[in-house]
């Protein structure tokens, strides 16, 4: 669930004291099947996969990294992620078996740095006080990398490649005005980035000769700006969502805007409903939503992208 978000400071963590970091294979049919089976019904498909992801890793590892992700911002007032979120470890350790032991990484920014639960976490890992602070100075530095690679239009894929392996991270056509529709993304990164969640996306709006303007293009300070014209909303995850959406329905350059939103989602279904009645204008781009779930079909999200891209261009040539 925050793999695209801090995956660079936790490997750079973990490798650095000592362990060794095996990942859960890519989303597949089986692997989202086996999730769902483990999962009670009517939870967001994001968490049903995060089961799936689990129970590949089960048999293969001796411990289990896990994130409790509270709030990944400091605010003036209170503000968290999704209660899934907030209680995933305690979701899968209640209903899975077999587990085995877990490390739990607290991201509680609200409260408590990052660099503070990195530090802890170097600690529980045994690293010595000296190598901890190397290590943590390391991953910190490393994750500011990465950050800067997402700011710069990178994909958290693309990102990681040129943090990790020195490669150029080129990236087909990210910067704004090269292709003839720009398309803005707004979403939980989870959800875009998974390509088999949403049927690869971003790839299929390129290969529609469609430039996708990613969130994480957005830079804090500005989705902070736009948040000043909109009612407090306490889920910091959903608070970027709507910044985003605020931003780049009003820029001139930006073609359409979609919402990917997860079924049975709570927070996105009401933010989703905000930025349709308080955001989007008359003089907004074309906004749409797509909505994921494990029903979705590749043949349903690509009608849905080239009917929206059409709609595009063709508004575009009347004007
Ligand atoms: S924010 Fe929505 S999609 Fe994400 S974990 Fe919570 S309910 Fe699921």
């Amino acid at each position: 669930m925050s793999y695209y978000r801090y995956f660079p400071l936790w490997k750079t963590l973990l490798e650095g004291s000592g362990a060794e970091v095996v990942l859960s294979r890519r989303t597949g049919k089986s692997l989202l099947e086996n999730g769902v089976r483990h999962c009670v019904d009517d939870i967001c498909v994001p968490v049903k996969l995060y089961y799936g992801h689990v129970l590949d890793l089960k048999d293969r590892v001796d411990s289990l990294f896990v994130s409790r992700v509270v709030s990944v911002e400091k605010a003036d007032c209170d503000t968290y992620t999704c209660p899934k979120l907030i209680g995933l470890p305690d979701m899968i350790k209640s209903s899975l078996e077999g587990l085995p032991p877990m490390i739990e990484f607290v991201v509680d920014i609200q409260n408590m740095s990052l660099k503070t639960s990195a530090k802890k976490l170097a600690k529980d890992l045994g690293a010595r006080a000296g190598t901890a602070r190397k290590i943590l100075s390391r991953s910190l530095d490393v994750q500011a990398r990465y950050e800067a690679e997402l700011l710069r239009g990178l994909t958290p894929e693309q990102a990681m490649e040129k943090v990790f392996e020195g490669g150029n991270g080129e990236h087909e056509g990210a910067a704004v005005g090269e292709r003839n529709v720009n398309i803005a993304l707004v979403g939980h990164e989870y959800l875009i980035h998974d390509p088999f969640i949403s049927h690869n996306l971003p790839r299929k709006l390129k290969s529609l000769g469609a430039n996708p303007i990613l969130m994480s293009e957005v830079p804090q300070e500005v989705l902070e700006k736009e948040l000043c014209r909109y009612p407090e909303i306490s889920w910091s995850y959903e608070k970027e969502l709507l910044g985003a959406a605020s931003y780049f329905l009003g820029r001139d350059d930006i073609d359409g805007v979609m919402l990917i939103i997860g079924f049975a989602c709570g927070p996105d279904s009401i933010i989703g409903e905000i930025i349709n009645r308080e955001v989007r204008t008359p003089l907004s781009p074309p906004l749409t939503t797509l909505v994921l779930d494990e029903h979705t079909g590749e043949a349903g999200v690509a009608t849905r992208i080239e009917a929206f891209v059409d709609l595009i261009r063709h508004a575009r040539e009347r004007q």
